[in-house]
Protein backbone atom coordinates (compact mmCIF):
# COMPACT_ATOMS: atom_id res chain seq x y z
CA UNK A 1 0.00 0.00 0.00
CA UNK A 2 1.55 3.61 -1.00
CA UNK A 3 2.36 5.50 1.45
CA UNK A 4 0.16 8.64 2.64
CA UNK A 5 2.59 11.16 1.28
CA UNK A 6 2.03 8.95 -2.18
CA UNK A 7 -1.67 8.79 -1.64
CA UNK A 8 -2.11 12.35 -1.32
CA UNK A 9 0.52 13.02 -4.14
CA UNK A 10 -1.50 10.68 -6.46
CA UNK A 11 -4.89 12.85 -5.47
CA UNK A 12 -3.43 15.97 -6.28
CA UNK A 13 -2.24 14.91 -9.77
CA UNK A 14 -5.46 12.94 -10.88
CA UNK A 15 -7.89 15.27 -12.90
CA UNK A 16 -11.15 15.82 -12.14
CA UNK A 17 -12.86 15.27 -8.61
CA UNK A 18 -13.39 18.84 -8.65
CA UNK A 19 -15.94 19.01 -5.61
CA UNK A 20 -14.37 16.31 -3.46
CA UNK A 21 -10.97 17.37 -4.10
CA UNK A 22 -12.51 20.42 -1.91
CA UNK A 23 -14.25 18.79 0.82
CA UNK A 24 -11.42 16.17 0.81
CA UNK A 25 -7.57 17.84 0.30
CA UNK A 26 -5.61 15.14 2.11
CA UNK A 27 -6.44 11.87 3.70
CA UNK A 28 -7.98 12.08 6.61
CA UNK A 29 -7.95 8.46 8.47
CA UNK A 30 -9.88 10.26 11.75
CA UNK A 31 -12.87 11.25 9.50
CA UNK A 32 -13.67 7.76 8.50
CA UNK A 33 -14.51 5.87 11.31
CA UNK A 34 -17.95 8.54 11.69
CA UNK A 35 -18.55 7.70 7.80
CA UNK A 36 -18.13 3.99 8.24
CA UNK A 37 -20.14 3.61 11.47
CA UNK A 38 -22.94 5.38 10.25
CA UNK A 39 -26.05 3.53 11.39
CA UNK A 40 -28.17 4.14 8.19
CA UNK A 41 -26.61 3.66 4.81
CA UNK A 42 -29.05 5.97 3.27
CA UNK A 43 -26.90 8.53 5.58
CA UNK A 44 -23.56 7.17 4.19
CA UNK A 45 -24.98 7.67 0.60
CA UNK A 46 -26.12 11.27 0.99
CA UNK A 47 -22.89 12.08 2.86
CA UNK A 48 -20.71 10.69 0.05
CA UNK A 49 -22.86 12.64 -2.40
CA UNK A 50 -22.30 15.78 -0.15
CA UNK A 51 -18.67 15.50 -0.42
CA UNK A 52 -18.29 14.46 -3.89
CA UNK A 53 -20.96 16.69 -5.36
CA UNK A 54 -22.56 13.13 -6.82
CA UNK A 55 -25.95 14.16 -5.67
CA UNK A 56 -29.60 15.78 -7.13
CA UNK A 57 -28.04 19.06 -7.78
CA UNK A 58 -28.53 21.01 -11.13
CA UNK A 59 -24.80 20.83 -11.72
CA UNK A 60 -24.36 16.89 -11.86
CA UNK A 61 -27.94 16.07 -13.25
CA UNK A 62 -26.60 18.45 -16.08
CA UNK A 63 -23.80 16.84 -16.26
CA UNK A 64 -25.47 13.78 -16.69
CA UNK A 65 -27.81 15.06 -18.80
CA UNK A 66 -30.58 15.15 -17.14
CA UNK A 67 -31.25 18.93 -16.41
CA UNK A 68 -30.97 21.41 -19.13
CA UNK A 69 -29.21 23.87 -17.31
CA UNK A 70 -26.95 23.93 -13.92
CA UNK A 71 -28.23 26.91 -12.01
CA UNK A 72 -29.97 27.16 -8.80
CA UNK A 73 -33.41 26.54 -8.66
CA UNK A 74 -33.78 28.74 -5.11
CA UNK A 75 -31.66 31.67 -6.03
CA UNK A 76 -31.09 31.48 -10.00
CA UNK A 77 -27.60 33.11 -9.42
CA UNK A 78 -25.03 30.42 -9.02
CA UNK A 79 -24.71 26.57 -10.36
CA UNK A 80 -26.26 24.48 -7.97
CA UNK A 81 -23.76 22.49 -5.78
CA UNK A 82 -23.39 21.49 -2.33
CA UNK A 83 -20.89 23.52 -1.66
CA UNK A 84 -23.50 26.55 -3.10
CA UNK A 85 -26.51 25.14 -1.10
CA UNK A 86 -24.68 24.92 2.17
CA UNK A 87 -22.56 27.86 2.11
CA UNK A 88 -23.73 30.25 0.04
CA UNK A 89 -27.16 30.02 -2.00
CA UNK A 90 -28.22 33.76 -1.01
CA UNK A 91 -31.54 32.09 -0.78
CA UNK A 92 -30.68 30.30 2.77
CA UNK A 93 -28.76 33.07 4.33
CA UNK A 94 -30.91 33.79 6.93
CA UNK A 95 -31.59 30.46 7.60
CA UNK A 96 -27.92 29.55 7.22
CA UNK A 97 -27.87 32.71 10.14
CA UNK A 98 -29.91 31.27 12.30
CA UNK A 99 -27.85 27.87 12.62
CA UNK A 100 -24.71 28.41 12.58
CA UNK A 101 -24.49 32.00 12.87
CA UNK A 102 -23.07 33.37 9.81
CA UNK A 103 -25.00 34.46 6.43
CA UNK A 104 -22.47 32.96 4.21
CA UNK A 105 -19.75 30.02 5.05
CA UNK A 106 -16.05 30.61 3.60
CA UNK A 107 -14.41 27.86 2.07
CA UNK A 108 -12.01 27.44 5.76
CA UNK A 109 -15.34 26.77 7.67
CA UNK A 110 -17.40 24.22 5.29
CA UNK A 111 -14.51 22.13 5.18
CA UNK A 112 -13.49 22.50 8.98
CA UNK A 113 -16.93 21.60 9.86
CA UNK A 114 -17.81 17.79 10.94
CA UNK A 115 -19.17 15.71 8.69
CA UNK A 116 -22.08 15.00 11.19
CA UNK A 117 -22.82 18.56 11.41
CA UNK A 118 -22.36 19.07 7.50
CA UNK A 119 -24.71 15.97 6.87
CA UNK A 120 -27.27 17.04 9.04
CA UNK A 121 -27.25 20.41 8.12
CA UNK A 122 -27.83 18.87 4.64
CA UNK A 123 -30.62 17.20 5.29
CA UNK A 124 -32.52 20.18 7.39
CA UNK A 125 -31.95 22.60 4.26
CA UNK A 126 -33.28 20.11 2.01
CA UNK A 127 -36.28 19.33 4.18
CA UNK A 128 -36.71 23.01 4.70
CA UNK A 129 -36.21 23.71 0.70
CA UNK A 130 -38.71 21.38 -0.04
CA UNK A 131 -41.44 22.91 2.12
CA UNK A 132 -40.49 26.32 0.40
CA UNK A 133 -43.85 26.18 -1.26
CA UNK A 134 -45.69 26.04 2.78
CA UNK A 135 -47.87 29.39 2.69
CA UNK A 136 -47.78 30.34 5.92
CA UNK A 137 -45.54 30.43 9.33
CA UNK A 138 -47.71 29.51 12.16
CA UNK A 139 -49.56 26.47 10.30
CA UNK A 140 -47.05 25.33 7.87
CA UNK A 141 -44.42 22.20 8.45
CA UNK A 142 -41.58 24.96 7.97
CA UNK A 143 -42.45 25.95 12.18
CA UNK A 144 -41.55 22.88 13.38
CA UNK A 145 -38.09 23.66 12.39
CA UNK A 146 -38.11 26.27 15.15
CA UNK A 147 -36.29 28.75 12.88
CA UNK A 148 -40.20 29.65 11.13
CA UNK A 149 -40.50 30.04 7.54
CA UNK A 150 -37.61 32.51 6.33
CA UNK A 151 -38.20 32.33 2.73
CA UNK A 152 -41.83 34.07 2.47
CA UNK A 153 -43.04 36.98 4.55
CA UNK A 154 -45.31 36.52 7.44
CA UNK A 155 -48.60 37.53 6.14
CA UNK A 156 -50.05 41.10 7.20
CA UNK A 157 -52.24 40.93 10.64
CA UNK A 158 -55.34 42.09 9.80
CA UNK A 159 -56.79 45.02 11.29
CA UNK A 160 -59.87 44.71 13.08
ZN1 LIG B 1 -28.70 29.34 -4.77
Amino acid sequence: MPSVREQNRLWHELSGCRQAKFFLQELDRSRAPFALNLPRKKDLRILVGLLTGHADFNRHLHIMGLRQDSVCPLCQEEEDTTVHFIAQCSALMLLRKNILGDYILSSDTLRSIHWFLLLNLLKLLRGFTDLVDCQGCTLGPCCSLSVGCLLTQPSTPQVR
